[in-house]
C-alpha cells in the first residue's frame, strides 16, 4: 500500500500545488486522481515518483518511508507520454533500455523483451522503429516499457489524454486487463470523469491542492460530499 501523510507542495512564494495531502491507496487497486487542470494531480505523481521533493509530509510505500528514497530505488515506475520514447531506436531497444542500465545481460534482455511484447501483443511492432509508429502504438510501448522493470506500483499520468476516442477505449480495456492480471498497484491521473468512473476501483477528487472526497466510483457519484465533486461529477447542481 502507499500511505501519504500531510504532503505539502509549494512552487515559488504563491503556487500552492498541494495543501496537505492524505491519502492511502491499497495494494493492487486501480486508483485515479481525478480533479481540473492545476489541482496538483502531477505534482502529487511526481512526489510518488520520487521526481519532486514535498516541503512537507511522508511518503510509506509498502511500510517503508520513502520520502528521501531517490527515483531509481522505489519501486515505482511511471508511464511517461509516448514522445519520452527514443525515436532513433527499434522497439525492442526502447524495451530493453532500462534493463540494460541495470546491468542485464543481451540473452536475458532478449527473453524479457519477447515476454513483454506478447503479453502486450506487440507482434512485429518489435522489430520496428519507434519513428514509424502510430500515436497509439507508441502508446502501448511505452507502457511496455514501463512494465518490463516489474514495478510494484506503476503512475500513469493521461496516458490516453492524446488518442482519439476509438483508441482511447481500446487502450483502456488493455490497461485495465494488464493492471489485473498482473495484481499491480496503478495510480492514474486524468481529468476526464467519465474515464476514472470505468476504469478505477477507487477516486480521489481534488481541486486547489486538497483532497475533497475518496470513494468507489459510483459512491463519489451518487454521493458527493460538497458542491464542487457534484459539479465536476457532472451534476447540474
Ligand atoms: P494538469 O491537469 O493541467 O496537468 P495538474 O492537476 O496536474 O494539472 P499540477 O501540474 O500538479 O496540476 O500543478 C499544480 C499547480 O502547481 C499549478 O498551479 C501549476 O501551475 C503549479 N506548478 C506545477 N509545477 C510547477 C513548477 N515546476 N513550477 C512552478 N509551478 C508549478
Amino acid at each position: 500500500s502507499i500511505e501519504m501523510q500531510g504532503l505539502h507542495k509549494r512552487f515559488g512564494r504563491d503556487t500552492v500545488a498541494l495543501d496537505g495531502v492524505d491519502l492511502d491507496i491499497r495494494a493492487g487497486e486501480f486508483f485515479t486522481l481525478l480533479g481540473p487542470s492545476g489541482c496538483g494531480k502531477t505534482t502529487l505523481l511526481r512526489i510518488l515518483a520520487g521526481l519532486e521533493e514535498p516541503d512537507a509530509g511522508s511518503l510509506v510505500v509498502g511500510g517503508k518511508n520513502i520520502t528521501e528514497t531517490p527515483p531509481h530505488q522505489r519501486s515505482v515506475n511511471t508511464v511517461f507520454q509516448s514522445y519520452a520514447l527514443f525515436p532513433h531506436l527499434s522497439v525492442r531497444e526502447n524495451l530493453a533500455f532500462g534493463l540494460k542500465m541495470r546491468g542485464m545481460p543481451a540473452a536475458e534482455r532478449h527473453t524479457k523483451v519477447d515476454e513483454i511484447a506478447d503479453f502486450i501483443k506487440l507482434g512485429d511492432l518489435v522489430d520496428r522503429h519507434v519513428d514509424q509508429l502510430s500515436g497509439g502504438q507508441r502508446q502501448r510501448i511505452a507502457l511496455a516499457r514501463a512494465l518490463i522493470c516489474e514495478p510494484d506500483v506503476l503512475l500513469l499520468d493521461e496516458p490516453l489524454s492524446a488518442l482519439d476516442a476509438g483508441l482511447r477505449s481500446q487502450l483502456q480495456v488493455e490497461l485495465l486487463r494488464v493492471q489485473k492480471r498482473l495484481g499491480m498497484t496503478f495510480v492514474f491521473v486524468t481529468h476526464d470523469q467519465q474515464e476514472a468512473m470505468v476504469m478505477s476501483d477507487r477516486i480521489a477528487v481534488l481541486n486547489g491542492g486538497t483532497i475533497q472526497q475518496v470513494g468507489a466510483p459510483r459512491e463519489v457519484y451518487e454521493r458527493p460530499v460538497n458542491a464542487f465533486v457534484a459539479r465536476f461529477m457532472g451534476h447540474d447542481n
